[in-house]
């Protein structure tokens, strides 16, 4: 009868070690013998590359499972795809100096002038200071003003061209630029197939949208809020390029700029009857978002008369996709869905590069800005 202490017993154990620590030699050492062997034994290792189905099946046959489902591939192509078309669509603006977000759709066309601004790289020293603020609003001076729209022609590659901007008024009212003398007064969007002008809108927080004729040389821009958004500004500025300069909705392209996110942007009931009574797929444009501890940190306002901790359920919040409700309205408008970009920044989440009238009450106002180079 053999004791517990018995070479025996041991043998298997001290085998089992042996292997073990021959795995870990392996991996640090660097002999093309290891390397030959780890890459026949695991292909993945050497070469960074996926797995194939097959070798998936294999690798967990071998360790004893049986695979009655395939993974999700699927999924991991949209991800990786919609990872690519965030890094092209987008630059990532450097903080402190004057930065020109560019469409992706919008970049290749010669004759084309644009970008959305950011908050920085100005002389208004309000709003955290060096703010490039491009309204006339209460806290800055009209001087501040100049100066930044100023830094903001020269950066957008259009210092000699006139800014045609409008009192906005978040209505669905478009005004065309017939002659480089037009002033339009109030309104919320502009076209015009006049090169040598420059259109923009103000926002911070609404969408700026620019849409572009790429045949007929024509352009747009438009201020889309929710109150502009309800009113089919955008439907409305399609349509009014195809009345005016003939465009055909499949040879426009849009860029939808910088705007509060659904994340953030949380609205009323009667925001969403407002929708509601306007779009069929309305629904598809809210989330509701609970009462978290997270929504607490952001927007402790917003729940300090609401309940007292403890007490009852969570209330729910009818969160507003902006950028979904104006996709819509161009692919309703027979715009083609390649033929759309979004800038997929949050200017709510992202005060360090935007303003946000929802975040800071007080701020300054970005610009969409788009021309024809004459
Ligand atoms: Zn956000």
């Amino acid at each position: 009868m053999h004791g517990i202490g018995s070479s025996r017993r041991l043998t298997p154990n001290r085998g089992l070690l042996y292997n073990l620590e021959v795995g870990i030699k392996s991996k640090s050492t660097n002999s093309k013998a290891t390397q030959k062997l780890t890459a026949k034994v695991q292909p993945s290792r050497g070469a960074k590359r996926n797995l194939t189905e097959s070798e998936i099946t294999a690798s967990l046959a071998d360790a004893g499972f049986h695979r009655d489902r395939p993974l999700a591939a699927p999924y991991a192509i949209k991800k990786q795809r919609a990872e690519r078309d965030q890094k092209r669509a987008a630059k990532p603006p450097k903080l402190g100096k004057v930065e020109v977000l560019r469409a992706e759709n919008l970049q290749s066309i010669p004759w084309l002038i644009h970008g959305f601004s950011t908050r920085m790289g100005g002389v208004t020293p309000e709003y955290g200071g060096g703010a490039l603020n491009l309204g006339l609003t209460r806290e800055d001076t009209h001087e501040n003003f100049e100066r930044n729209l100023h830094l903001w022609k020269a950066a957008v590659g259009a210092s000699q061209l006139p800014l045609k901007s409008m009192r906005q008024i978040h209505s669905a009212i478009i005004h065309r630029i017939t002659t480089v003398d037009d002033h339009p007064t109030a309104g919320d969007g502009l076209i015009t197939n006049v090169p040598g002008v420059l259109l923009a809108v103000k926002t911070a927080d609404c969408l700026p949208v620019i849409l572009v004729d790429r045949v007929r040389k024509a352009i747009g821009v438009f201020h889309a809020g929710w109150r502009g958004t309800v009113q089919r500004i955008v439907e409305k500025g399609v349509g009014e390029m195809r009345r005016n300069f003939g465009s055909a909705p499949a040879d426009l392209l849009a860029a939808i700029g910088p705007g509060i996110g659904k994340c953030c942007y949380a609205v009323g009931d009667d925001v969403m009857d407002r929708f509601d009574s306007q779009f069929a797929y309305s629904r598809e444009l809210f989330e509701d978002v609970f009462d978290s501890h997270a929504l607490h940190l952001k927007y402790p306002l917003l729940f300090l008369n609401q309940r007292a901790p403890g007490h009852g359920e969570p209330a729910a919040r009818p969160h507003l996709d902006l950028v979904k409700a104006n996709r819509n309205q161009l692919l309703d408008a027979k715009v083609p869905d390649t033929n759309i970009s979004a800038l997929e920044y949050c200017t709510s989440c992202r005060t360090d590069l935007f303003f946000s009238h929802r975040k800071e009450q007080v701020t300054g106002r970005m610009m969409g800005t788009v021309g024809i180079r004459s």
